[in-house]
């Protein structure tokens, strides 16, 4: 027996669903618009070395990796950012700072499937490339604000930290970078007893320990309590301004910010400032996340450029939806039917559903040869607004007969009135 079924992690997404993604699609294309990025698109398929450069091992692991026809090694996306760092180091180097970018489409990660988590699933990419100013790190935030706002999404919410704290602590703690990104990977998973274990400097544990502890009180309390804390480690110190100014920045533009976490760590390795996920409190996962990526460019043979970004989980944002039965607005166009009575007229009625068309109706032509009776009552069923009757008679005199099928009337139109009576 064959096997028909979609690969395990792989979805079909059926008229209502494709229907949630292609709106939520949609509201992070009109967001690109209005923050001003512009939109590029990159090939699924990459080298696996340029995909593997800087995702962290995390990533790494989980991905489609295959040869081609061609012997070349390569793999499927499992993110944007390393197609876009390619992209900033050749064809878009000589464009001016700052540089915007967007990207949105499919990416392929081995995860554990379960509820919102799938190996292939859509993400809304956004790069801001030239600035180290918090201001754009604020941008990253409050354009995701802006598209959970237009999704029509209720009650989510942001949380901010800054990896340069911790970083800036270990780093003055002579911990090196491999340990450090190992040390962060843990954390990101919650697992802070293998991540202190990698660490065997007594001191640095302890004050590690002290950061989670900070954790509670609003957004602004436990910012100040982390400046407060990390006093004299002065690369800590400064990400902790940061991550403050940042705080005043956002909130200022009324973006719901639900906690500032001082041991807030994401599975990416390339993070060097500014984090933030948003949540919704029905789903215990992630709907975007991003940060701050200062020597992403480097890694990919560009000069030194401080980044930011942040990548949407869409079908995450259509599970919300969905979850908090959110009503997508109706589209806008009228529906028809058109209904040859004889065989003989398909070309007329043809002619005539092309100039519905072309005046924005949505048009179902008769396929299946049906008598008018039968038509009809299956146009009832499917809620159509009209139907079009396209008889001999009528068209003697340019004209054919319209059936409204919502208020029940029926009348007899001139074809050339047609598109302006229906749309
Ligand atoms: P990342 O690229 O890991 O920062 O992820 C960005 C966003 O992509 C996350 O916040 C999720 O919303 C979404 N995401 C990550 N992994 C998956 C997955 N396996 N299935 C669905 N969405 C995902």
């Amino acid at each position: 027996m064959p096997n028909f079924q979609t690969v395990r992690g792989m979805r079909d997404l059926l008229a209502e669903e494709a229907a949630i993604l292609n709106f939520v699609v949609g509201k992070a294309r009109e967001t690109a618009q209005l923050y001003g990025y512009k939109e590029v698109i990159t090939p699924v398929v990459e080298p696996y070395e340029l995909l593997s450069a800087k995702s962290g091992e995390e990533i790494r692991q989980r991905m489609f990796i295959f040869k081609d026809l061609g012997d070349r090694d390569v793999a499927l996306r499992p993110e944007f950012t390393a197609s876009i760092a390619r992209l900033a180091t050749t064809a878009l180097k000589t464009e001016p700072k700052p540089l915007r970018v967007f990207s949105v489409g499919s990416v392929y990660r081995y995860d554990e499937p379960q509820r919102g988590r799938y190996r292939e699933f859509w993400q809304s990419n956004f790069e801001l490339m030239g600035s180290s100013n918090s201001e754009a790190d604020a941008e990253a935030i409050l354009l995701t604000n802006s598209l959970m706002k237009a999704s029509g999404l209720q009650g989510y919410a942001f949380k901010i930290g800054n990896i340069g704290v911790i970083r800036g602590v270990l780093t003055q703690m002579n911990v090196d970078d491999k340990v450090q990104n190992a040390v962060l990977q843990r954390m990101d998973k919650k697992e802070y007893y293998e991540a202190f274990k990698l660490l065997d400097n007594e001191k640095c544990r302890t004050v590690l320990q002290g950061l989670l502890e900070l954790k509670g009180g609003t957004p602004f309390e436990t910012a100040e309590k982390i400046t407060e804390y990390v006093a004299g480690y002065a690369e800590a110190e400064a990400a902790a301004d940061n991550l403050l100014e940042i705080l005043q920045l956002v909130t200022a533009s009324g973006c719901p910010v639900r906690a500032v976490e001082p041991a807030f760590a994401r599975g990416l390795e390339y993070y060097t400032g500014m984090i933030f996920e948003v949540n919704v409190p029905e789903l215990d996962i992630a709907l975007g996340g991003g940060g701050r990526y200062d020597r992403l460019i480097e890694v990919f043979g560009g000069e030194p450029t401080p980044a930011v970004g942040v990548a949407h989980g869409l079908d995450r944002v259509a599970l919300a939806l969905q979850t908090q039965k959110t009503e997508l607005p109706a589209g806008r166009r009228k529906t028809a039917v058109v209904i040859p009575v004889k065989p003989e007229l398909k070309a007329e009625a043809l002619k005539i559903a092309q100039l519905l068309m072309e005046a924005g109706v949505s048009v179902e032509f008769e396929v299946m040869g049906r008598k008018m009776g039968k038509a009809l009552e299956d146009a009832d069923r499917r809620k159509v607004d009209y139907a079009v009757i396209v008889g001999e008679r009528e068209l003697k005199d340019d004209a054919v007969v319209v059936k409204d099928l919502v208020k029940r009337e029926q009348s007899t139109m001139k074809i050339a009135e047609l598109p302006e009576k229906i749309s």
